[in-house]
């Protein structure tokens, strides 16, 4: 049995990790979870699974948690002391990070220095912190197993071959909510048009992302980082029918693609099982019904936060960071209906156009921009 801790277990990863464990009783056991500042859904989950130990990050949303007498058996955090403190627990042998944003930073590196089982979805921690993050699992040995679908593709695809031997990594994505909506008619989008993705069900924010194409520009960061690629080497392909997760092209012009049905429940059980693979209960891919796989390059003139994310990625340095914080501060106004959706890019571009870079960063460099780049977006709102 393999104790987990679910990292953002209120959210659509953590609730999709705790239907796989429900799936396969035999080999893993809820043994942490955590929550921002949902605690109505923790609490169901705390009932279900009986986790001992628990975080909720929010401090007031802790305090009234705690009150409920039935709640005298399990450890109690709060905070995001309380996520490291899981991360690192004795008592866990995975950590399933399904935190959004770059605050699983902390969590991540708990994690890593205790030398665990590491299943990441959260791809914010890699876009801002990548090299620091990957030398630290490295010397630690700790694993990091990649639950984004495109990369566990990847991974799955690359297996035991040599990273050299790669010529091109084909990112794959559906297109988001806006494939078929002409860049015209952006200025008038509201929230609810851009949060219809037509194949995932997930969070607000990397639903917003989906739909700007800054996820693929995120998630080229992190395949930049975890398989150790150029950015140059890896390509984006729009690819409707969200049946091929990603695809590895090597030096001899052999392709090799990752298919499956599109279910987060297949990496995520990947993630929790690797090395092994366990059964299924969730339907295989009927070729008959998907009858064709299409693909296209994508619009950089529609999708300018695409071509944002590239360019951070080839600048390197604090870069990311700053993408990254400026992109989260400009969703949460989009969907808190401060901004409209085409001021997204602007800020992104403004924000990035006036950073003074540090080229090769410490973990306090980068926070300080990352502060930096949330205040000055913030301003900029
Ligand atoms: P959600 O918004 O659905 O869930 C986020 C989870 O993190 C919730 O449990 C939330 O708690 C918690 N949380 C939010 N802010 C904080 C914080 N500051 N500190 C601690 N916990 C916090 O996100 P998703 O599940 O969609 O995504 C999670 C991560 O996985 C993201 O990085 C995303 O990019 C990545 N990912 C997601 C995919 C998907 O299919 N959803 C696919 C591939 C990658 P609360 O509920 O209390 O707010
Ligand atoms: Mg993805």
């Amino acid at each position: 049995m393999k104790r987990v801790a679910i990292l953002g277990s209120t959210g659509s990863i953590g609730i999709n990790t705790l239907k796989v464990i429900e799936s396969h009783p035999d080999k893993f056991e809820v043994a942490a979870l955590s929550s921002y500042s949902n605690t109505q859904l923790l609490e169901s989950q705390v009932r279900k699974f009986k986790p001992s130990l628990v975080t909720v990050v929010d401090h007031a949303k802790s305090k009234e948690f705690k009150k409920n007498p039935g709640r005298r058996k399990l450890k109690l955090f709060s905070g995001p002391d309380g996520l490291e403190q899981i991360a690192s627990s004795r008592a866990i042998d995975i950590v399933v990070i399904a935190i959004s944003g770059a605050c699983a930073i902390g969590p991540l590196l708990a994690a890593i220095k205790a030398g665990k089982h590491i299943c990441l979805a959260n791809k914010e921690s890699l876009v801002v912190a990548g090299d620091i993050i990957i030398k630290k699992a490295k010397r630690f040995n700790a694993s990091i197993i990649p639950i984004d679908s495109e990369h566990s593709a990847i991974f799955q695809c690359i297996s035991n071959e040599k990273t050299s031997k790669i010529n091109r990594i084909f990112l794959t994505g559906s297109g988001g909510a806006l494939f078929s909506t002409p860049r015209k008619r952006f200025k008038s989008l509201k929230v609810r048009d851009v949060l219809k993705h037509p194949k995932w069900r997930m969070g607000k924010k990397i639903t917003v992302d989906s739909a700007t194409l800054m996820n693929k520009g995120l998630e080229i960061i992190e395949a930049q980082h975890l398989f150790k690629i150029g950015v140059d080497k890896i390509k984006v392909l729009i690819h409707p029918e969200a049946i091929i997760h990603s695809m590895v092209e090597f030096i001899d012009g052999a392709i090799i693609a990752q298919l499956g049905v599109t279910d987060m429940r297949v990496p995520i059980q990947y993630a929790l099982t690797y090395p092994e693979r366990e059964n299924t209960a969730l339907p295989m891919v009927d070729f008959a019904k998907v009858k064709s796989l299409n693909f296209s390059y994508p619009d950089f003139g529609k999708y300018p936060c695409l071509s944002l994310a590239i360019v951070a990625a080839r600048l390197a340095g604090t870069y990311p960071a700053v993408l990254n914080a400026a992109d989260e501060i400009a969703v949460k106004a989009f969907l808190d209906k401060k901004i409209d959706f085409l001021k997204i890019p602007k800020l992104i571009e403004k924000v990035l156009g006036t950073h003074h870079c540090v080229e090769k960063p410490s973990l306090g460099d980068i926070m300080q921009a990352d502060r930096w780049a949330r205040e000055e977006t913030h301003r900029l709102c």
